[in-house]
């Protein structure tokens, strides 16, 4: 039977939208909810019921009238993969149509290798993945492939020629999704990661600022729920602001760029220079496994290495810097500290971010701002790469075919 619902695929979405968000909810709160009439509201439910997405779950406690029926999401209807596709990790997770996690697998990071190569191994591992878990394919929406910037949404290619000039260009996307026939959308990692903390419960606030550091330095800003999107989805590129006026050049294109002194790359160059150090932790500037290195280094820190703390604590205020920034553009009152680099060394850096928003946050005499520390590691950015897909126009779109057997 196909239905009619193809006017109203915004209403769908956010019905499914709000549905996941509350768990469980009735008719009449969905319509006093999202100023949508009751009568929209039971017909677009009606069609999210006939395709088995949403279903009845008894009825919820009676406010005098009659009892209302409750609804859910039926969890197992969809599901949705989310990639973290990065330097020196990736990692996969499946998520049903609840954003409930129900598998994740992670092996080292593919991007030194040439862009076929790298992109038929996340392929194998996602196909693998799937077949573990038992999610059967046609209950797959699609592939959230979330990786640095800047890119080209839309088209899914990368627009940077880091970190080797084979991926500018290239269209990681739509090549992704040949390989797996399943729609691959394209975003930002740290955006993601942003949606990730926000879906996981970590930021428990629907405004907030995300600091991400892997192997480089991302931001991204949720507001009213919403990952803020900019013009392209280039923004919050917090790691590129300048620092430094006379600074040298930055791959972005711009100079004395904050990333320059505080990424974890940064970070090993300048324990390097410092030739006790470098030789003890065994550091080698050229190799590309940058996670391992700055581990080291952070590990060094919290040992109570005087030189690896300095360098540390220095890196830390820096992103100080970056969060001050973004507290003092966007009235943020949380600042989530996110990604592996953050993982590893979140102790140090925290406490120390934490005293530059309390000192020089442009509102700090109107409101405190807290910084905390994910505890998801890379599992934000993955989980928030298949989220973004659930909240997807792909979530919906399908329903205007004809309603499954
Ligand atoms: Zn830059």
């Amino acid at each position: 039977m196909a239905t009619r619902s193809g006017r109203r695929p915004r209403t769908r979405g956010m019905v499914l939208d709000r549905i996941r968000a509350a768990r469980t909810i009735s008719r009449i709160e969905l319509a006093a909810s999202s100023g949508v009439t009751p009568a929209t509201i039971t017909q677009v439910v009606r069609e999210l019921m006939a395709h088995e997405l949403v279903v009845e779950v008894g009825r919820g406690a009676s406010t005098g009238g009659k009892p209302r029926t409750m609804l859910q999401l039926n969890p197992r209807a969809r599901y949705a993969v989310g990639v973290l596709f990065e330097r020196n990790t990736c990692v996969v997770v499946i998520v049903d149509l609840t954003g409930r996690q129900v598998a994740r697998t992670s092996f080292p990071g593919t991007t030194l290798l040439p862009p076929e190569e790298a992109l038929a191994q996340v392929a194998a591992r996602v196909e693998a993945l799937l077949g573990t878990a038992g999610v059967e394919r046609d209950r797959v929406l699609g592939v959230g492939l979330v990786t640095y910037g800047p890119q080209d949404r839309r088209a899914g290619v990368l627009l940077t020629h880091q970190p080797t000039g084979a991926w500018f260009g290239y269209p990681v996307a739509p090549r992704l999704s040949e390989l797996l026939d399943l729609p691959v959308l394209l975003d930002n990692d740290a955006a993601a990661a942003a949606i990730g903390e926000h879906w996981l419960g970590a930021a428990r606030s629907d405004t907030f600022g995300c600091i991400y550091m892997a192997s480089g330095i991302g931001g991204g800003v949720v507001l009213d729920g919403q990952v803020y999107r900019g013009s392209s989805s280039n923004g919050v590129e917090i790691g590129h602001i300048t620092v430094d006026l006379d600074g040298g050049p930055c791959d972005c294109g711009n100079h004395g760029c904050l990333a320059n002194y505080a990424d974890p790359t940064a970070v090993i160059r300048q324990a390097v220079a410092t030739p006790s150090l470098g030789r003890r932790l065994e550091l080698d500037p050229d190799d590309p496994d940058v996670m391992t290195g700055f581990g080291r280094i952070a590990a060094a820190a919290g040992a109570g290495d005087p030189a690896a703390r300095a360098l540390i604590e220095r890196s830390a205020r820096l992103l100080g810097t970056a969060a001050v920034t973004l507290a003092s553009l966007f009235d943020l009152d949380l600042i989530v500290l996110a990604g592996p680099s953050l993982t590893v060394a979140g102790p140090i850096y925290r406490p120390v971010v934490e005293e530059e928003v309390r000192r020089r946050t442009f509102a700090r005499r109107a409101h405190p701002v807290r910084v905390i520390t994910s505890v998801s590691g890379s599992d934000a950015a993955a989980i928030g790469g298949a989220v973004l897909v659930l909240q997807s126009e792909l979530a919906v779109l399908e329903l205007d075919a004809p309603a499954r057997a």
